[in-house]
């Protein structure tokens, strides 16, 4: 029912509907496949697999795009061995590739599949240029539910893969009319948060960091809440992704410079050893070239110190920028400007992020703090970072302490910075002045 070579089933000038780097169909030869499908049958039943390589634009940035193509090769054939022998393959997108399953429609046999080749997928790919893990999401829908023409049942798979990427990776996710409208609900929330950005409704609070030996409060790290007109004080949880990839990212994050460091400025006039005051970049700030001029603009005209700014970066974040933004970023060190490895461990290659990529500090990632004292792995990561900060003679503070066991285990291991519950939650900039007034006796 479906052919296996594109060209002789549409008829097409050889080659014309095959993707040349890796042999199989490219998008338009596999929406030929697919139309053929759905219409071959007054009620077609199958199923499309959308499967997306995850981070593999930092993969290529990461070890060069000749590699790259090998790796889309390689998952090509994979693909091929780990499909049913009936199934059309297609490359859809630079990291997207189509499976298409003429004859299976039930759930339950889909996720099989799926499973199949998230699995065949991720054992490691030995290249000359070394040995790479690829790991990817998967994005499913079942015919007719899905829709009835091509480009509709595409489109539904892309939102169910978006979900499982979105639920991190590694994973696979059927799609639901429901995504639709969260789209819609996404499209209404951005235009809430326009907004509340014209209306300045955001906010920051600072959470202490401290020194685990004496408990004293060293630095802050700022974090942003949304005073919402109706529904109160809201967590990041509820708005960042969406005003992360909104076109007012840039501007908020540079309001968020220029609040953190008039707030620097405020504790540095009024405490001796003032705490350094820590932000969170959008990916959006970064990949202008405004960035340093801008940190640099601030600091100067509010008279504050570069050594009481801290830049907090996550590794993903930092990959997916060009040299450029690293050459910033390391200018801005050499001012004096702290910079940060956020949610170090979560990343893609945390390792080898480290030589490409140059920082004053690793934050470890609260989700191996969390258990640390009871599971052993987490508790091996932990000692493995505060290790790695150890021979790079970099700094490493600890996210996510409520305990005072996880403090316990994180002294005896030799990590003396830490952010947490246990010594104050997200608070108004007014209530970590009165903590540091208590502490400096004044
Ligand atoms: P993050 O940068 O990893 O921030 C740390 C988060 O962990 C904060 O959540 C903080 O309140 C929470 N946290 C700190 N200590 C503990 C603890 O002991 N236990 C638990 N359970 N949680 C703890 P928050 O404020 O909800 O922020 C969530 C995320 O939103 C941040 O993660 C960051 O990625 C993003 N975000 C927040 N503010 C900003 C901002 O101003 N700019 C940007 N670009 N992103 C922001
Ligand atoms: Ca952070
Ligand atoms: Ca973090």
């Amino acid at each position: 029912m479906v052919a296996k070579s594109g060209a002789k089933a549409t008829g097409a000038s050889p080659g014309s509907d095959l993707d040349p780097l890796t042999g199989v169909d490219n998008r338009q030869g596999f929406l030929k496949r697919l139309e053929a499908r759905l219409q071959s049958e007054a009620v077609p039943r199958c199923a499309l697999l959308l499967i997306g390589i995850d981070d593999f634009r930092a993969f290529n940035d990461m070890h060069g795009h000749a590699e790259g193509d090998l790796i889309l090769q390689r998952v090509a054939r994979r693909l091929r061995d780990a499909s049913p022998r009936d199934a059309a393959i297609g490359r859809i997108g630079s990291d997207e590739f189509g499976v298409l399953l003429p004859s299976i429609a039930d759930p339950t046999l889909v996720r099989h599949v799926g499973a199949a080749i998230l699995s065949m997928l991720s054992s490691p790919h030995e290249n000359a240029g070394g040995r790479h893990h690829v790991l990817a999401s998967i994005g499913a829908c079942v015919i007719p539910a899905a829709g009835e023409q091509g480009s509709d049942v595409l489109a539904a798979a892309s939102l169910a893969l978006a979900r499982a990427k979105h639920d991190g990776g590694r994973t696979i996710r059927f799609f639901k009319p429901q995504m639709r409208s969260d789209v819609t609900t996404r499209l209404s929330l951005v235009q809430a948060l326009h907004e509340a950005y014209a209306q300045r409704q955001f906010e920051l609070l600072y959470q202490p960091q401290v020194d685990l030996r004496d408990g004293r409060v060293h630095g802050a790290e700022a974090l942003m809440r949304w005073r919402h007109p109706t529904r109160g004080l809201l967590a990041p949880a509820a708005f960042i992704d969406a005003l992360a990839g909104s076109s007012i990212a840039s501007d908020v994050g540079m309001w968020l410079l220029q609040t953190a460091c008039a707030q620097a400025r405020a504790w540095s006039l009024a405490f001796p050893q003032p705490p350094r005051v820590a932000i969170n970049l959008f990916a959006a700030q970064l990949s202008e070239s405004r960035l340093l001029t801008e940190v640099r603009h601030v600091l100067r005209a509010l008279e504050l110190a570069p050594d009481c700014l801290e830049i907090e970066i996550t590794e993903t974040i930092a990959l997916q920028q060009g040299d450029e933004v690293a050459d910033q970023l390391q200018a801005l060190r050499r001012d004096g400007v702290t910079l940060t490895c956020d949610d170090f461990g979560t990343g893609y290659a945390s390792l080898s992020f480290l030589k490409s990529f140059p920082v004053d500090r690793l934050k470890i990632d609260q989700s191996f703090i969390r258990n640390v004292t009871e599971d052993p792995v987490d508790a091996a990561i932990v000692r493995s970072v505060i290790n790695v900060g150890a021979s790079l003679h970099i700094g490493v503070v600890a996210e996510g302490v409520e305990t005072p066991e996880q403090r316990d285990f994180l002294l005896a291991n030799g990590c003396h910075e830490a952010q947490g519950y246990l010594y104050g939650r997200p608070m108004p900039a007014e209530r970590l002045t009165e903590m540091l007034r208590q502490q400096s006796g004044r």
